[in-house]
């Protein structure tokens, strides 16, 4: 799974990764998808050719790579086609829930296809929905444009219930902006431990934030929902999660995470992303990679001291 050597190579696109089967291991899909209105109109990705950001033929690639991963729980970023996921995530066995931006940049684009926002969708044969709720995020006790969307989620095999919870934090460089992505997660840390409880929790998202800022700590440091970062438990956080090329030149860095709870869960494995040569000069998105992110997938098993709720 870790060495997956060329998974989006088109020789492998029918080749599905094999199911988890033991009832303590959920393979959890963290991703940006890149909203289709943004990436179309806003991003300017300088050596994107535009046919490859037709949604005809995005829709396809975005998919594809969702169910060959065979994910039991799906978190996903800039989701501005949410009907059309329910429609064909629902056919390979998953429900899903959506909650939008409040003032999504999609709707300052004409054509669009409404807000984005974040989904989360999980495997109905393994998992039923006890709860969900969603959240805008405040910045010192004032609503911003990021939102939280989390989901209470009940093991069918064993009646464990597990906290999942996703978020897409505000963009661009700078300290100011570093320290409002520390005030959104701090809100969003509040947020799911009460919702969580004693539940084991699952947080992913795109944290627009590199590990050295103080969002990173304040996430992997809170007091009551201990949490950890899979892939740096699994092999340190990775170069990159995303790498494109816009005007200013190359944007490479490390930004979206699956956090979990580390007393609660063991990693068992994290997928790798493609080399830089497999992705071409180009970089992403390009005709085989839909997003200018790339899926984060890691498998997590449950300790056997997690108890089921009473
Ligand atoms: P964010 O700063 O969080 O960014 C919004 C989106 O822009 C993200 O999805 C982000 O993607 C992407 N992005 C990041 N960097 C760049 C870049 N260099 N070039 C292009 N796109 C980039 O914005 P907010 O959600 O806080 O919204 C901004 C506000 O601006 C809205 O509230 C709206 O009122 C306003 N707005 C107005 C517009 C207008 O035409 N009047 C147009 C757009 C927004 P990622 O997370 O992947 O980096
Ligand atoms: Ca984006």
């Amino acid at each position: 799974f870790r060495s997956v050597p060329d998974y989006h190579d088109a020789t492998y696109k029918n080749q599905d990764l094999p199911q988890v089967k033991d009832p303590s291991s959920i393979r959890i899909l963290q991703w940006n998808l890149l909203s289709q209105t943004l990436g179309v109109n806003n991003d300017n990705f300088v050596c994107c050719p535009p046919e490859a950001l037709q949604w005809q033929r995005r829709r396809n690639l975005l998919t594809q790579e969702i169910v060959r991963y065979s994910p039991d729980v799906i978190c996903l970023q800039e989701v501005d086609h949410f009907n059309y996921l329910k429609k064909v995530l629902g056919t390979q066995g998953y429900v899903g829930m959506f909650f939008p931006k409040p003032d999504s940049p999609c709707m300052y684009v004409n054509d669009n296809n409404g807000p984005d926002g974040c989904a989360i969708f999980f495997r109905t044969s393994r998992f039923e929905l006890v709860k969900h709720a969603s959240r805008v995020l405040e910045v010192w006790k004032v609503q911003s444009n990021q939102v939280a969307l989390l989901a209470i989620l009940r093991n069918r095999a064993d009646g464990k219930e597990i906290c999942i919870a996703t978020t897409h934090l505000k963009a661009r460089n700078g300290a100011l902006l570093a320290a409002l992505r520390n005030e959104q997660g701090k809100d969003l840390l509040d947020f799911v431990a009460a919702a969580a409880q004693d539940r084991p929790v699952v947080l992913c998202g795109d944290f627009n934030a590199e590990p050295i800022e103080p969002i990173y700590t304040s996430v992997t440091t809170h007091p009551s929902i201990r949490l950890a970062s899979a892939y740096a438990t699994c092999e340190g956080e990775p170069p990159y999660t995303t790498w494109k090329v816009r005007e200013e030149g190359e944007v490479r860095h490390t930004i979206d995470y699956i956090f979990y709870s580390k007393n609660k869960f063991q990693v068992e494995d994290v997928l790798e992303f493609p080399t830089g040569e497999e992705m071409g000069p180009g970089r992403v998105p390009s005709f085989n990679y839909p997003s200018d992110h790339f899926s984060l997938v890691s498998d997590l098993h449950l300790n056997h001291n997690v108890l089921s709720p009473l």
